[in-house]
């Protein structure tokens, strides 16, 4: 009788491991990047955008904590969103690059940061830390940015997250130099289910040397509807379609974005059908 009862819970056990989902949402904030990974377990939030979308977003999927939270960089349109975040849900950590900025915003954040529970960490190149089947790489900044007072997006955060065989390169605004740098440093190892394009799809990302060395599955980027940047660029959308052939999409024509992967098979679900021209007409492997 134990013996039944013991197969039975292995059976269960095991079960649950292969239904378990990692469903990472772009989510729909406007002109801005909010990413959450999702698993049954656990929550992480990449980015809150500018507004308190992200926060309201978590509160209508009922989640209540956030493992970790990772703020790219200092700009409104990636960290204006974390005290309504830290308002809403308990966040255990906060991950940023340690870089000061003179805006209010910026004070807002940290206000916010400080007077949560989280605890704090300005992660570098090379740390992974894992949730479950959930492993998330840092691939950029290189050291703590806290005394740089270089450009905003050239000590971006960048990660790569890992749920079986699926991958999603998550660039917040990083630019064609980090890029570059991922690409000469990286090589083969940047190979990636899903890119997420620099910079809101600005040119200034998403080089055809990076696109090709990604090689995605799916590129999404996030921005705002008839927002002011022109974000996403033509250059860059004819460059996805040029140099890969990965199903694109955009929060701003798509609404929120979220990809269900069980680590081997993966599906996208857009809030909205609409298509982006231009079609992908070429293979990364053939170029
Ligand atoms: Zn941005």
């Amino acid at each position: 009788m134990l013996v039944l009862l013991l197969l039975c819970l292995q059976l269960a056990a095991g079960h649950e491991l292969l239904a378990e989902t990692l469903r990472v949402h772009f989510i729909d904030v406007g002109q801005g990047d909010a990413i959450l990974l999702e698993t049954d377990e656990h929550a992480v939030l990449v980015d809150a955008g500018e507004s308190e979308r992200a926060a309201r977003y978590l509160s209508e999927l009922e989640i209540h904590r956030l493992d970790l939270a990772v703020a790219t960089h200092a700009h409104a349109d990636h960290i204006g969103g974390f005290p309504a975040v830290f308002d809403t849900v308990e966040v255990r950590r906060l991950w940023y690059n340690g870089q000061e900025h003179t805006t209010v915003t910026f004070e807002r954040f940290l206000d916010a940061a400080l007077a949560s529970e989280a605890s704090y960490h300005e992660p570098v190149r090379g740390e992974e830390i894992a949730f479950g089947r959930l492993t998330i790489e840092v691939l950029h900044p290189e050291h703590s940015a806290a005394e740089s007072e270089g450009h905003l997006h050239d000590e971006n955060i960048v990660l790569r997250v890992r749920y079986g065989e699926f991958s999603a390169l998550l660039t917040g605004d990083a630019e064609q130099s980090v890029e570059h740098e991922l690409r000469e440093r990286e090589g083969l190892a940047m190979r990636s289910t899903v890119l997420k394009l620099g910079h809101h799809g600005s040119d200034t990302s998403s080089s055809r040397e990076f696109l090709k060395a990604v090689c995605p599955a799916v590129v999404v980027y996030q921005a705002g509807r008839d927002n002011p940047y022109g974000h996403p660029h033509a250059e860059v959308l004819e460059r996805v379609a040029a140099f890969t052939e990965a199903e694109l999409f955009g929060t701003d024509r798509h609404g929120t974005v979220v990809i269900e992967t069980d680590g081997v098979d993966y599906e996208v679900i857009p809030e909205r059908e609409e298509a982006i021209e231009p079609k992908p007409s070429a293979s990364c492997e053939s170029l």
